[in-house]
């Protein structure tokens, strides 16, 4: 049908292996999810002066024994797909809160994938994991992207008030990629808009682009909402975006994620300096 009306289609191979390859991905997940081929990494966010760690993203990182390194947006997806969703995101969720006690003094990001969060039985799974594992959710920020309020945003903000309530911090990931528009935004209780990658990217790149970069960190002021930019690679977008008002950054000109035990030895490091300068 993808061809077109009246065009005939012979059958695809590679269709078929598609198919067959996305089936074993999650056969293969499966089994990833009960071994130890899953791993979290952690990414420093910093603060615009100074640029001390005053945070860090967990990131999930999965290297299969055959593929090799395979990108969380399509292990998300693969689970998503296969109902793997909701054991992932408990895995997350579990290995997130344990690792974190190295660093209980940083509040650490958890990412949300839409179908995860909008299970009926993600609030009670998650309750019941702070429970074991005895995190405080005070030091946790969860981050959803605009696809969880595309399809009903009543029920989204119910849900991100019951986070509230709880004590996580929500914060509103990869913002202005979707297709969400913001006029929702005053309705949501969100403490943190994340200005996705892509307009980063468009600095000295694109007409426009440290325009609309006044623009996201101008409303998110007016909202009262605190302010994140990903993807900073440069020192020129670290200047930049300083001067226009975003004092917590996250990117590859500052720190890459890392396994727990880096980030630990990282933060001793940069204490013995700070201890001897
Ligand atoms: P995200 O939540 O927007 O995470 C930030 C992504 O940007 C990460 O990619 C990070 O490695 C990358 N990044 C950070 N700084 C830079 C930079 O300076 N330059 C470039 N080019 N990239 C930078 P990663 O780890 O590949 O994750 C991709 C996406 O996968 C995440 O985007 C998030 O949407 C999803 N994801 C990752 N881990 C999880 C998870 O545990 N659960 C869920 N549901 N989604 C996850
Ligand atoms: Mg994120
Ligand atoms: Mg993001
Ligand atoms: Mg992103």
């Amino acid at each position: 049908k993808a061809a077109g009306r009246g065009v005939v289609c012979a059958f695809d191979p590679a269709m078929e292996r598609d198919v067959l390859g996305a089936q074993r991905l999650s056969r293969d997940l499966a089994l990833a999810i009960e071994s130890d081929e899953l791993a979290m990494h952690y990414q420093p966010l910093v603060c615009a002066d100074g640029l001390p760690i005053n945070g860090v993203e967990a990131l999930l990182r999965w290297h299969h024994p055959v593929r090799g390194w395979i990108s969380p947006l399509d292990v998300i997806e693969v689970a998503e797909k296969s109902d793997l969703i909701h054991k992932l995101g408990d895995w997350v969720f579990r290995r997130a809160f344990t690792d974190s006690r190295q660093w209980p003094d940083l509040v650490t990001a958890v990412n949300l994938s839409p179908v995860q969060f909008r299970s009926p039985t993600f609030l009670d799974r998650l309750a019941r994991i702070v429970a074991e594992t005895g995190a405080d959710p005070a030091m946790f920020e969860l981050e959803v992207t605009e696809t969880v309020l595309i399809t009903d945003l009543g029920e989204a903000a119910r849900k991100l008030a019951r986070l509230k309530e709880i004590g996580f911090r929500v914060s509103l990931d990869d913002f202005g990629s979707g297709h969400a528009g913001f006029g929702y935004l005053n309705q949501m209780p969100f403490d943190k808009l994340k200005i996705d990658r892509s307009f980063i990217e468009n600095l000295r790149v694109k007409a426009g682009a440290e325009g609309v970069i006044h623009s996201i960190v101008g409303l998110a002021q007016a909202l009262g909402l605190s302010i994140t930019a990903e993807g900073v690679e440069s020192t020129e977008q670290h200047l930049f975006l300083k001067q226009a008002g975003c004092m917590q950054m996250q990117g590859f000109l500052f720190h890459r994620p890392m396994p727990a035990d880096a980030l630990a030895a990282l933060r001793n490091s940069l204490r013995l300096l700070q201890e001897s300068a």
